[in-house]
């Protein structure tokens, strides 16, 4: 039985992406199934298994490009109310892999619970900026992480707890298919104190990134003692254009996505950019947008 005729009431078929990423650009998903709840991510999960069926985990798609020919298989997003709780027991916040990360972090200031408000702006889910470790100078969500529930492919859960995680820059080692829900162990604090880091680091970030009325993502990881903004700007690149994509001159390590923008646009831009810092500072820059 095809995917759509075994879970009609929450598969799109031929569903464009490019609504549901931040750059607004990209081709359809052969399937876009929106679970209403874990039993049905499940079964979604072993029907994908059994039919080796390809299956792809969005986000908000603030760290995402898609291309612009179609996706094969399933993409999946995780949107009914059981994906977005937040709950607070003591000092510990468990949040739902499909919960915004702005409402956890309103959360966890509301309950004078310390450790997640500098990363206050960045946006996406849970469940995306938990697998990218979100985060800059001011600190990184691994380090609050305590237990992280994720689903391996054949829907078996499993709990996997912070001495058995690894955080790198802007990554992890969570690489199964869906993370399902995660635990912040946080620092209880006033929640004045906690409010006003919160809103200086909101200063701060925005005063660093592109317009908010612009569709930008971050290109590049910073490497080990070094800036990618910096490297791109020295470079001579703010605003250089491929098609209708742009570097920021706000900060070089963004592109824009003008309207008209194609992934192949995006993808060109990527590639002169590396290839003018190496020439330029001998530096081989890593991409950290993730590209479908
Ligand atoms: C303007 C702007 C500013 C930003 N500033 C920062 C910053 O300061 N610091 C920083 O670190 N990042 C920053 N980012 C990057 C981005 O916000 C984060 O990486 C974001 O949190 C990704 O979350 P998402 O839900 O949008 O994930 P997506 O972009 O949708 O997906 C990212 C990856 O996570 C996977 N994924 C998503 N949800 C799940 C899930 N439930 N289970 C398993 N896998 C999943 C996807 O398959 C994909 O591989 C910025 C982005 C923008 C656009």
């Amino acid at each position: 039985m095809p995917l759509f005729d075994a879970f009609p009431e929450i598969t799109k078929r031929r569903e464009p992406l490019a609504p549901y990423t931040h750059l607004r650009i990209g081709g359809p998903a052969e399937c876009l199934v929106q679970p209403r709840t874990t039993d049905e991510l499940k079964a979604v999960l072993r029907y994908c298994k059994t039919k080796s069926i390809p299956l792809r985990m969005l986000g908000g798609g603030f760290n995402l490009l898609v291309n612009d020919d179609p996706i094969p298989g399933v993409v999946m997003r995780l949107t009914g109310p059981e994906f977005s709780s937040i709950e607070t027991q003591g000092k510990t916040i468990r949040a739902a892999g499909g919960a915004q990360l702005f409402d956890l972090i309103a959360h966890s200031v509301r309950s004078g619970l310390g450790g997640l408000e500098t990363l206050v702006g960045i946006r996406g889910t849970v469940g995306g900026s938990v697998r990218c470790n979100v985060g800059d100078r001011s600190g990184e969500i691994g380090a609050c992480v305590r237990r992280v529930a994720v689903l391996h492919d054949d829907a078996s859960e499993l709990i996997r707890t912070r001495d058995e995680l690894t955080f790198g820059l802007h990554s992890s080692d969570l690489d199964e298919p869906v993370i399902l829900w995660v635990e912040f162990e946080l620092t209880p604090e006033n929640p004045r104190a906690v409010l006003k880091r919160m809103t200086r680091a909101w200063i701060i970030r925005k005063a660093a990134e592109p317009h908010s009325f612009q569709a930008g993502v971050r290109l590049f990881r910073d490497p080990a003692g070094l800036n990618a903004a910096s490297l791109i700007e020295r470079a001579g690149l703010a605003k250089f254009r491929v098609g209708s994509a742009e570097i920021s001159d706000r900060n070089g390590n963004y592109a824009i996505a003008h309207p008209g923008t194609t992934a192949k646009d995006v993808l060109k831009l990527i590639d002169h950019v590396r290839a003018k810092v190496k020439d330029s500072a001998g530096v081989t820059l890593e991409r950290e947008l993730n590209v479908w």
